[in-house]
């Protein structure tokens, strides 16, 4: 964990917030080569789950609603997380994470006493309007309510008709009591959310839950993770949020255990009856309450598992292996020398047309075996090198980050050269 943090820092992928005042505990900021992972995320999540269906459509609501959408939804009574306070030194943990209670133990080289669970409820208060009394909004908890209040909005204006997804990518706070694990855990967070509306009847959901919960895991492992460090978790009925008929998680195996970071839940007909919301069948006129199948993952927990995924260390090089899709720069150019203008041109000429197809390096520093080794550590799958024998054939060499092996490649050839492996 060390070694990602310390990378993440070092390469620009991401900071700890307000740094440079002491920072602030569950908030992080993404630097250059952050916002290009986590767009990289966001922009392979959409294309899967709006683009390539014909069932789901996209929306995007706002981070503050009336709190009466929260006191609707039950999060206002029942977000809660159940605290409990060491009486030695009065710090506060969740008391159904018993590993942070035993991590709090050993701290102590005693054992502690805690107090009775208290509920602790994690929305964000914030207090809006110019005069007394401001008004007590709530920053959304979950990003899924913006979508269950638009639900009749969206029927009416598109042409979905059940079973039909709606789809949102967006930012969503917890005020949680113990943000920790790098990034895990934050009080700021962005979420990737599909739910996804069918007509009431066991055996479809039961259906479209297993069937989404594959889909969303056969995801994760195209983009490249790891097989082995992923699996399925069940809720018993005793974890499972208010609102889930049933759920499971997807986990990764993270050095700080096993750890979610995708649920798919069942939430019934929850919230469309807490926002008094029916569908009327525009073929039969049978109204009825339509249950809803969700995915909902994070995406910054994403982004840390494809970061710890992907990183290995061979000798001195360190290798960030993202899948080209998600690498934040596809390839980089190297002009072989750097005082030689013909060789700099071409090179120039050569960057300026991968730029015109997607994020593209540059770097004519210290000598290629060192530039290889920047490109590798931030996971760069190809570098080009611009050396005499461009001058003569217009080829340049390719080499490859995972197996480091080198291929000469004309110009003309470059783009459609990456592309082929990039789609794939
Ligand atoms: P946990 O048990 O870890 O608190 P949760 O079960 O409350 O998570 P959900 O409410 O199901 O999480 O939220 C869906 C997804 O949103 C999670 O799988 C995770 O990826 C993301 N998420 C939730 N809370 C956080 C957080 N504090 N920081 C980062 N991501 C989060």
């Amino acid at each position: 964990m060390d070694d990602i943090s310390a990378l993440a820092k070092r390469r620009g992928f991401i900071y700890p917030g307000s740094e440079i005042y002491g920072g602030i505990a569950g908030f992080w900021d993404y630097g250059p080569l952050g916002v290009e992972l986590k767009n990289n995320i966001k922009r392979a999540w959409w294309r899967q789950m709006v683009y390539e269906r014909e069932d789901v459509v996209g929306m995007d609501a706002a981070i503050i609603m009336n709190p009466k959408v929260w006191e609707a939804s039950g999060h206002t009574s029942s977000f809660t997380d159940p605290l409990v306070e060491c009486k030695i030194c009065h710090k506060r943990f969740r008391s159904d994470k018993p590993e942070q209670l035993a991590a709090h133990e050993k701290d102590h080289n005693e054992p502690v006493e805690w107090t009775q669970p208290k509920k602790f409820n994690l929305l964000t208060e914030v207090l809006l309007g110019a005069t007394e009394p401001k008004m007590t909004a709530y920053l959304r908890g979950e990003i899924t309510q913006g979508v269950f209040v638009n639900f009749r909005n969206v029927v009416d204006s598109t042409r979905v008709k059940v079973p039909f997804g709606i789809a949102q990518i967006g930012k969503a706070f917890r005020n949680e009591i113990t943000p920790g694990n790098f990034t895990f855990r934050s009080r700021e967070f962005e979420q990737m959310e599909l739910e996804y509306f069918v007509k009431p009847d066991e055996k479809t959901a039961a259906e479209l839950f297993e069937y989404w919960k594959q889909e969303r895991m056969r995801w994760y492992v195209s983009l490249g993770m790891t097989k082995d460090s992923l699996r399925f978790r069940d809720h018993e009925s005793d974890e499972r949020v208010f609102y889930a008929k049933f759920a499971t998680d997807i986990e990764y195996n993270a050095p700080f255990g096993w750890s979610e970071f995708e649920g798919i839940h069942h939430r019934g007909d929850w919230d469309l009856s807490r926002h008094k919301l029916t569908y009327a069948d525009p073929e039969t006129g049978e109204t009825y309450k339509p249950w809803v199948i969700e995915t909902s993952g994070g995406v910054d927990r994403a982004a840390l598992f494809f970061l710890i995924d992907a990183y290995r260390e061979d000798g001195k090089r360190v290798i960030l292996g993202l899948h080209p899709k998600l690498a934040p720069v596809k390839a980089a150019v190297f002009p072989l020398v750097a005082n030689k203008p013909d060789i700099v041109d071409k090179a120039r000429a050569v960057y300026g047309l991968l730029k015109k197809r997607f994020v593209a390096g540059w770097d004519d520093r210290g000598n290629i075996g060192k530039r290889y080794l920047a490109q590798d550590e931030i996971g760069t799958p190809w570098c080009v090198t611009i050396d005499y024998d461009t001058l003569k054939d217009d080829s340049v060499t390719v080499r490859d980050r995972d197996t480091t092996k080198q291929e000469r490649v004309n110009i003309d050839q470059l783009i459609h050269y990456m592309e082929e492996k990039y789609e794939k």
